[in-house]
């Protein structure tokens, strides 16, 4: 190293850069030597236990088996012995297991350098970025299997976890402080996926055909008291975030269990944010029947403007007087001005009864004044910048198809990390 470093000096122009870049790949390879070594320690050392079968049975070691393994230093030789049961002839390597590298030449370091890369950007700039961050050569398919991989495994991290936190088991408070703002909120948003996923599905497409599956994402997150203007304001470390290409049962329950896991339990008060579609107002009424639920105000304009639109133009916009009467929660009034409108007949008296329809559906969950009065937040827009910003940024790229399984693994992992758990996650494989 040092005669390395007198004979680049001793050139006339120095290239800082190539220096660094040498001496970073003569670091990996004195570091893979020396984890090389260790591994080889550490299994010359580790107490020797009795390895059994599922079947019960004690196995015994068939010699050993090399693989080469690719760590964050480099390729690293590996040998480890390969145990066999006699009965049922079943193979495992408990080194491997021990090691948290079962069937796969991936160290947990590079694995999880593969996960991060794969979930925040397409699979080929990932191989790029991990070749120029990390040094690592590996091929896009390889990234996008891998991440997809750690993605099935957080998602089954993820599902223990809701299983305890339903089961009521394992919860320490999740606050040592009592919660007094605690808000749910979810939202859907469609992603493109492969024709085999859409069999018999229908969709918005002018044919009827669907082109999209829709991902339900929620959060929760904490209000902590209002800003200068009186406004409330959210505890931008409290947003944590759930998702899933599945049935609003299944998402429902998973809300449920991300809420209670977050410390639903001590909260004063509960407020659930959504965009008032069906089925939001009976997960709503499911899980959280002692929430408030306040519907989206700003949704609640656009099918006002849609409102105005059928009765007069494309361009039109919906009166003051009936901004005035959202805004004051006074629905029923609300209702009756914009009924008196009604046409006898047709397609746009259909369309018009669709629209008001929302809105007496929705009415309890239109107390605007009220909200506002009690200093709520009367907008979904923490869920649906994580619509765009979890799941579109990714997701939604042009020229993507996704198959279910693979946009799921992948969506685990984006809401794992964005909700700051993946070191969680990771942590808990060690123990
Ligand atoms: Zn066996």
């Amino acid at each position: 190293m040092r005669r390395l470093a007198a004979a680049l000096a001793a050139r006339q122009t120095p290239d800082f850069e190539a220096w660094e870049s040498l001496m970073l790949q003569a670091a990996r390879q004195g570091g893979a030597g020396v984890l090389g070594s260790l591994l080889i320690h550490w299994q010359q050392h580790a107490p020797r236990e009795v390895i059994l079968c599922q079947c019960g049975q004690r196995m015994s070691s068939r010699g050993r088996r090399a693989k080469g393994l690719l760590t964050t230093l480099g390729r690293v030789p590996f040998g480890r012995a390969f145990y066999q049961c006699q009965q049922c002839h079943q193979g495992r390597f408990p080194d491997d297991e021990r090691l948290d590298i079962v069937r796969t030449t991936y160290s947990p370091g590079v694995r999880r350098l593969m996960a991060r890369a794969g979930s925040q950007s397409q699979f080929e700039q990932a191989a790029e970025d991990l070749s120029c961050y990390a040094g690592l050569k590996v091929q896009p398919r390889e990234i996008e299997r891998v991440a997809e991989a750690v993605g099935r495994e957080v998602e089954q991290w993820l599902s223990d976890q809701q299983d305890q936190a339903l089961q009521g088991v394992g919860t320490s408070p999740a606050s040592p402080q009592p919660l007094p703002k605690f808000y749910i909120s979810f939202d859907g948003t469609g992603i493109p996926v492969r024709k085999n996923e859409l069999v018999g599905r229908r969709g918005k497409q002018t044919d009827g055909s669907a082109r999209t599956r829709e991902v339900k994402l929620g959060c929760v997150f904490t209000q902590v008291g209002l800003d200068k203007e009186g406004y409330p304001q959210r505890d931008p470390d409290s947003t944590t975030y759930v998702g899933a290409i599945e049935s609003s049962t299944l998402f429902g329950w998973r809300m449920y269990a991300e809420a209670l896991r977050r410390g639903l339990a001590q909260a004063q008060e509960v407020i659930v944010l959504t965009d008032g579609a069906r089925y939001n107002r009976t997960i709503a009424q499911t899980h959280f029947p002692e929430a408030v639920h306040i519907v989206d105000l700003f949704h609640a304009y656009e099918h006002l403007t849609l409102i105005a639109q059928i009765l007069w133009s494309q361009q039109a916009k919906a009166p003051q007087s009936w901004r005035d009467l959202l805004e004051a929660g006074n629905i029923s009034r609300l209702l009756s001005k914009a009924g008196q409108q009604l046409p006898a007949s047709g397609q746009s008296k259909k369309s018009l009864l669709k629209q008001l329809g929302y809105f007496a559906n929705n009415a309890a969950q239109m107390r605007y004044a009220e909200y506002r009065e009690k200093r709520l937040f009367v907008g979904s827009g923490v869920v649906e910048a994580g619509c765009r910003t979890v799941i579109g940024q990714r997701l939604k790229q042009s020229g993507m198809r996704w198959s279910v399984r693979g946009a799921n693994a992948i969506i685990a992992l984006r809401c794992c990390i964005f909700s700051g758990r993946f070191e969680d996650f990771w942590a808990s494989r060690v123990s």
